[in-house]
C-alpha cells in the first residue's frame, strides 16, 4: 500500500487521539463510584425490606394496644355501672348486694390484669417504634450517601463525555486528511490489535509490540520508498518512519 509520508505521520496523530479516547472510555466505564453505589443500593434494598417488615410489626402492635385500651375501658364502664347502681340504692336484696360486691371485686382484678397487659403492649410498641425509627434513619443515611456518590459519578461522567466529544471533533479533522485505503487498514488493525494499529518506528523499536527490529529488517525498511506503507513483520502493525527511527 502507498500513502504520502505526511499522511502516515497524520495517522500517528489519529492513533494518539484514539488511544486517549479509549482510555477515557475505559475510565467512563469503570468509575470508582459505581462499585460503591451498587454496594450501597444493595444495602438500601435490605434496609428497606426490614423497614417494611418493621412497619407491619408496629401496625400490628398498635392494633393490639388499641384493643387492650378498649378492653380496659369496657370493664371500667361495667364497674362504674355496677357502682352507680349500688350508690343509687338500686340493689337492696342482701343476696344481690353480695353478688354485686363479688362481681365488683372480680372486675377490679380483671381491670388490674388488663392494665398490666396494656403496659406490656405499650412497652412493645415503644421498642418496635424505636427499631422503626432506627431503620428509617439508616435508610435516610444511605439515601444521602447514594445521592452524594451519584452526583460525584455523574459529574465525572459528564466531564469525561465532554473530553470525549472534544476528541471526536479533533478526530473528524484528522480523518478528513487521510486516504480511505490507509484509514480502512488502520481501523481493521485497531480492531484486531488491541486498539493500537500504527506506531512510530523509534530507535529501531516498534512502539506497538515493543520489539526491536533486527538489522536485516531495518535494511529492508531503509530500501523501501518513503510513500510505501511499512508493516512490522512481527506484529503486522503499520510502522511510520520518522527522523527518530534510527534507520
Ligand atoms: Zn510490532
Amino acid at each position: 500500500m502507498k500513502a504520502d509520508p505526511a499522511a502516515q505521520i497524520r495517522l500517528l496523530d489519529l492513533q494518539a487521539l484514539d488511544s486517549q479516547a479509549d482510555q477515557l472510555r475505559h475510565q467512563r466505564g469503570h468509575l470508582p463510584e459505581e462499585a460503591e453505589i451498587r454496594d450501597l443500593a444493595g444495602k438500601r434494598g435490605d434496609v428497606d425490606g426490614r423497614l417494611r417488615d418493621q412497619q407491619i410489626v408496629v401496625d400490628d402492635l398498635a392494633a393490639t394496644q388499641a384493643k387492650a385500651d378498649a378492653d380496659v375501658e369496657q370493664v371500667k364502664a361495667r364497674r362504674k355501672r355496677d357502682q352507680d347502681r349500688m350508690d343509687a340504692g338500686l340493689v337492696t336484696n342482701p343476696k344481690d348486694l353480695e353478688r354485686m360486691q363479688h362481681e365488683l371485686a372480680t372486675l377490679e382484678r380483671r381491670i388490674s390484669a388488663l392494665e398490666d397487659e396494656e403496659l406490656e403492649v405499650m412497652e412493645q410498641v415503644e421498642e418496635a417504634q424505636s427499631a422503626l425509627t432506627e431503620l428509617t434513619s439508616a435508610r435516610a443515611d444511605l439515601d444521602a450517601r447514594l445521592g452524594e456518590l451519584t452526583a460525584a459519578r455523574d459529574e465525572k461522567a459528564a466531564s469525561l463525555d465532554k473530553q470525549l466529544a472534544e476528541l471526536v471533533g479533533g478526530r473528524d479533522a484528522i480523518v478528513g486528511d487521510l486516504p480511505a485505503d490507509l484509514l480502512a487498514l488502520y481501523e481493521k488493525l485497531r480492531a484486531s490489535k488491541g486498539g493500537v494499529a500504527v506506531s512510530e518506528l523509534r530507535a529501531r523499536q516498534c512502539g506497538g509490540c515493543q520489539l526491536s527490529l533486527d538489522p536485516s529488517e531495518l535494511a529492508a525498511i531503509r530500501a523501501t520508498a518513503d510513500d510505501d506503507v511499512v508493516r512490522h513483520e512481527e506484529c503486522q502493525r503499520i510502522l511510520v518512519r520518522t527522523a527518530e527511527s534510527g534507520l
